[in-house]
């Protein structure tokens, strides 16, 4: 479990605070959205559990245990990472993509092949893509490869930041079967960043809803929509 307790965050350059008091907890396994408009401090929220920013104050835990304790290694091992602006390496084939991590790194060449294979089998990409470069395919491609860089060190936590909102929106309805597919299947924790409200009833579980470094409403996606205070 994740959990918040009442964590502030402001940004030394910046006098607004980003996020004001939030408390927050996510369960294993859990499809957790966090959604609200620009600027309402979802990124924050995200960058904050894996430690790419710190809290200006409170507590982050996950299982009990403060995340400034954690070796940021290991943590980041459990943490798979899709980001928006789908950030593959243009000079590396898909394979190489894949298997970028310092973890992979270390399998031996047949290991790393059979998960690559693996993992293409369960996006939906043929198998020759491995060996193609990323300017190769499409955008929805692309993202596809980005989730399976996100999944390959069979990480407890994935964390998606507005992962599809440069996709057209054929793409996107696919990529978003396709999370919705895998999360079933691979029991892990997702928690997904957007602004599209109609996204997040999609796909999450829990939703939480974000204004201006906030939580206006969380609860199941029926409780949402049967109460919804939200007006964005
Ligand atoms: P969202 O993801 O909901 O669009 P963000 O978490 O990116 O919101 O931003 C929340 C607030 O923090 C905004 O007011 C934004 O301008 C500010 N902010 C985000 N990143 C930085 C930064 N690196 N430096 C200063 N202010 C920032
Ligand atoms: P998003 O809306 O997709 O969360 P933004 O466009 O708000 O992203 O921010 C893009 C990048 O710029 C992020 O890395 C964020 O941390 C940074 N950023 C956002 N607002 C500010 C700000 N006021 N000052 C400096 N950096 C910022």
């Amino acid at each position: 479990m994740i959990e918040f307790k009442n964590v502030y965050k402001k940004y030394d350059n910046n006098e607004n605070i980003a996020i004001k008091g939030l408390n927050l907890q996510i369960n294993d396994g859990d499809f957790f959205v966090l959604v609200g408009p620009s600027g309402s401090g979802k990124t924050t929220t995200l960058k904050m559990i894996n430690r790419l920013i710190k809290q200006t104050s409170g507590e982050i835990l996950i299982d009990d245990e403060n995340i400034e304790n954690l070796n940021l290694q290991e943590m980041r091992l459990n943490m798979g990472y899709v980001l928006q602006n789908i950030a593959l390496f243009p000079n590396m084939t898909i394979e190489e993509n894949i298997t970028i991590q310092p973890e992979s790194l270390k399998w031996t060449k047949e290991r790393r092949h059979k998960v690559v294979m693996d993992l293409l089998d369960k996006v939906g990409l043929p198998r020759e893509y491995a060996k193609r470069f990323p300017r190769e395919l499409s955008g929805g491609e692309q993202q596809r490869v980005g989730i399976i860089r996100a999944l390959a060190s069979n990480p407890k936590i994935v964390l998606m930041d507005e992962p599809f909102s440069a996709l057209d929106p054929i793409s996107r309805n696919q990529l978003q079967e396709l999370v919705l597919k895998l999360h079933q299947e691979m029991k892990m924790t997702f928690i997904f960043v957007t602004h599209d409200m109609n996204e997040a009833l999609r796909l999450g579980n829990t939703i939480a809803i974000m204004r201006t470094g906030h939580l206006e409403q969380i609860g199941t996606r029926d409780e949402i929509i049967h109460n919804p205070k939200n007006n964005f």
